[in-house]
């Protein structure tokens, strides 16, 4: 039965930011809502586009190489309070690795210049000498299970401040930084993590978490749930990956 809302879910510079093929985050949005009778809009923000803050209740960034950083930084300058607006109001965004990045204050090359961040996240970015690169198992206290799997492949190191916590602690693998043992980052419904994968098709609880908070910031209703659907094959995706550290 089709629900009386629609879901609009603004894709930002995906011709410079999909490495990896986090593109494939957005698909699985759409479709865990479309199965559930709910109307997606996914809106791609291409380099100079306006955005209309007032329209989008999810936002997506994926990972990227420096050089499409650069690009991308200056972007998102021009709109930087924008999304610091929204973010502020709950608005759900998930930006992976490069994206990641960019939501903080800053990510500094190895060659000592900084690309400036637009703050969402409370965190730095420093370019390691060596990068991480493999699968990852990172165990959170929000979701059940509590598990997200994905892989990483960064050099960059990041560091959290403030009120900005971790996703979740790292089991396997590297995360944020060579020492905290922490992975990603959450401020509000604003999430950044290192993890491709894509991520969202394999951690249908962390999918279904974003929705949720998108859709209750819609309606103005924290009681809307989502319902139920069939996870089998995603669960078994998940499973498969959990501690798999080659
Ligand atoms: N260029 C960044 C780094 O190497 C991000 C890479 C990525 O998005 N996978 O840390």
């Amino acid at each position: 039965m089709e629900k009386d809302f629609e879901i609009n879910i603004a894709h930002l510079y995906p011709e410079l930011m999909n490495i990896y093929g986090d593109f494939g985050n957005v698909c699985a949005l759409k479709k865990r809502l479309e199965w559930r009778g709910i109307k997606v809009n996914i809106c791609k923000i291409s380099m100079g586009d306006d955005i209309d803050f007032d329209k989008y209740d999810i936002y997506f960034i994926g990972g990227g190489q420096d050089k499409q950083q650069f690009a991308v930084s200056e972007e998102l300058q021009k709109n930087k309070d924008g999304f610091q607006k929204i973010a502020e109001d709950g608005a759900v965004m998930l930006a992976i690795c490069g994206g990641y990045q960019l939501l903080g204050h800053y990510y500094q090359e190895q060659n000592g210049s900084k690309l400036a961040g637009i703050g969402l996240l409370d965190a730095y970015t420093i370019a390691g000498e060596k990068r991480s690169i493999g699968n990852v198992t990172i165990e959170t206290d929000f979701l059940e299970p509590k598990t997200l799997v994905g892989f990483e492949n960064h050099s960059g190191l990041t560091y959290l401040q403030g009120n900005t916590k971790p996703i979740g602690k790292v089991l396997v693998g590297h995360g944020n930084n060579l020492t905290s043992h922490e992975e990603g980052a959450q401020y509000n419904n604003i999430f950044g993590t290192y993890l491709h994968g894509s991520l969202l098709p394999k951690n249908p609880a962390f999918c279904d978490y974003l929705l949720q908070k998108a859709i209750c910031r819609k309606l103005n209703d924290n009681g809307y749930i989502l319902p139920e659907i069939n996870d089998r094959l995603e669960c078994l995706a998940h499973d498969n990956l959990i501690n798999k550290s080659y």
